[in-house]
């Protein structure tokens, strides 16, 4: 029987042929792959189980047994999980684009428009998270969200600014132009390794995340919950927008204080054409106390998401 099995693994693994690798993370390794049963495209993230201890390996059973229960376009998708005796395999839907991370380096901010049709697909996955599997995903950033690449065709519907033309100001007819996105489509959230279920009323305990989108309630020490994702989505929009962290610091213990007392500002000159609108929605998200911050629903009732949701569906 032990052999039977044995067989079937075998045949589960070669049924994924590993091409070039697409990503890392400390214990895994991100591969495409080609999927022979259903001859497509996938992304294999295989983990290096031996390298692991029983609370570490505890830990990706659990990401997997999240991953299984999510279905939403804005959610990477799982296909497959396979153990062997060294190795994990967690087979998923491939991300064309990769992280939302690189675009931002290589683009070094996004336009309002570009920021907002990244954020709203991310608030999307959220909302269905938060509200639907009742899952939190604690570690929210740029490197954890990827997307799917779109072609741009005209380059008047490019009116992200590019890294050439930092201070690029869109004009006001380019706006609804822009809502595909320069080049970047459908947003997926990925990397559940540190999401949590949590049940009606419960909250946490565990310290984690990465420093720097942590929630003040975290660094703190104290019980929190969805939240911290509400946090983590401000850190993400102040990023989009200027291209660089609100709390950043060489110094952990700087670092800290920062977040703990919620200090950020909106330097100059960064940030001195981005519409006070867009600085509120941010603002509301980056709330030191967890009840008045922005809840998923607050997010898409905020008049610079709002109106921009509004805007786009007339433009369709
Ligand atoms: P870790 O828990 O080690 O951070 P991730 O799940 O975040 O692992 O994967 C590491 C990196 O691999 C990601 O940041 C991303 O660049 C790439 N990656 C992961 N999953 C996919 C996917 N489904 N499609 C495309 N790229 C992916
Ligand atoms: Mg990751």
């Amino acid at each position: 029987n032990e052999e039977r099995i044995a067989r079937m693994k075998k045949a589960a693994i070669e049924r994924y042929q590993l091409k070039e690798k697409i990503g890392e993370g400390a214990f895994s390794t991100v591969y495409r792959a080609f999927d022979s049963k259903s001859k497509s495209e996938v992304a294999v993230k295989l983990i290096k189980k031996y390298e692991m201890d029983s609370a570490q390996q505890a830990a990706v059973l659990k990401e997997v047994t999240i991953m299984r229960q999510l279905d939403h376009p804005n959610i990477v998708k799982l296909i497959d999980f396979i153990e062997t005796d060294q190795h994990y395999y967690i087979v998923q839907e491939l991300v064309g684009g990769s992280e939302i991370f690189t675009e931002i380096v290589k683009y070094v901010y996004f336009s309002e428009d570009l920021s907002r049709h990244v954020i709203i697909q991310v608030a999307e996955a959220l909302s269905y998270l938060h509200n639907v599997a009742g899952v939190v995903h604690r570690d929210l950033k740029p490197e954890n969200i990827f997307y799917n690449p779109i072609t741009v065709i005209p380059s008047k519907t490019r009116k992200f600014r590019k890294s050439d033309d930092p201070y690029h100001k869109p004009d006001e007819g380019e706006f609804i132009l822009n809502l595909g996105g320069g080049g970047i489509g459908t947003i997926k959230l990925g990397d559940f390794g540190l999401s949590k279920q949590i049940r009606s009323g419960n909250s946490l305990k565990t310290p984690c995340g990465t420093i720097g989108y942590t929630a003040p309630e975290i660094v703190k020490d104290m019980k929190y919950s969805k939240e911290v994702d509400m946090w983590a989505l401000g850190c993400v929009l102040y990023i989009l927008l200027c291209g660089f962290p609100p709390f950043f610091d060489d110094k952990v213990e700087v670092l800290t204080r920062k977040v703990a007392d919620g200090h950020f500002e909106f330097l100059s000159p960064w940030w001195d054409e981005i519409s006070d609108e867009a600085k509120h929605c941010v603002s509301k998200l980056l709330t030191v106390n967890p009840l008045e911050r922005y809840t998923i629903d607050d997010f898409f009732n905020d008049p610079w998401i709002a109106e921009f949701l509004e805007k786009s569906k007339k433009a369709q």
